[in-house]
């Protein structure tokens, strides 16, 4: 039922925010993290029109692996192996070198399942609209601008999940910062 689901994606918002409460964003203003999060979960839901459970919890968890001490064992036993696959999916192996990292973004979006396409498509938007509204302290433009365009590859790469999401993508990479 609805209720039950609310619970469920309410148990996501608990753990994520206790898992990140000891983290900030990039921001000037160091925002608190659990914000970003809250923020795919919410565009997915109402630009997305997505009101598939899982996809929401995986949002809500999408970067507890790669930020904190959460593991993927931990994330199949709270949400189930679903949410923790797609969970997996959109989480960088810390082990290689940033560069590597990016790149294989680029080189792995194809692959993606729909749900995880779903949270990539999100997460990137998100944080373009981060980039714009308030940006990594001290992020010079040039790599304002290389963000960016790094981010329209990964979403240029994954597959048709959701136009309406991938119109608020677009729209978001039409703040791409200019030299004054
Ligand atoms: P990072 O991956 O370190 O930082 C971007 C990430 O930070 C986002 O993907 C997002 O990830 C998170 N984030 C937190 N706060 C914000 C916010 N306010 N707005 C947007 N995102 C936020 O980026 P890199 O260090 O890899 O830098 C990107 C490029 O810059 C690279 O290509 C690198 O080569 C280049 N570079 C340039 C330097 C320079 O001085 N010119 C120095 C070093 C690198 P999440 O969603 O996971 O939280
Ligand atoms: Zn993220």
């Amino acid at each position: 039922s609805q209720v039950l689901h609310a619970a469920e994606l309410l148990e996501a918002v608990m753990f994520a925010a206790e898992r990140h409460r000891q983290q900030r964003r990039k921001d000037a203003e160091a925002s608190p993290y659990i914000n970003h999060p809250i923020a795919l979960a919410h565009l997915l839901a109402t630009t997305g029109g997505v009101d598939d459970l899982a996809v929401l919890q995986a949002a809500i968890l999408h970067d507890t692996i790669e930020d904190t001490d959460t593991t993927e064992a931990e994330l199949q036993a709270r949400f189930g192996p679903a949410v923790a696959a797609m969970v997996m999916e959109v989480t960088d192996d810390k082990a290689l070198a940033k560069a590597e990292r990016k790149a294989l973004q680029v080189a792995h979006a194809p692959h993606k399942s729909p749900g995880a396409a779903l949270v990539k498509l999100a997460d990137k938007t998100c944080n373009l609209r981060d980039m714009a509204a308030a940006p990594p302290a001290g992020w010079d433009l040039a790599r304002r601008q290389e963000y960016f365009d790094w981010a329209r590859q990964v979403v240029e790469g994954l597959p048709r999940v959701n136009d309406a999401l991938r119109a608020a993508f677009d729209a978001a990479y039409a703040a791409r910062p200019v030299a004054p």
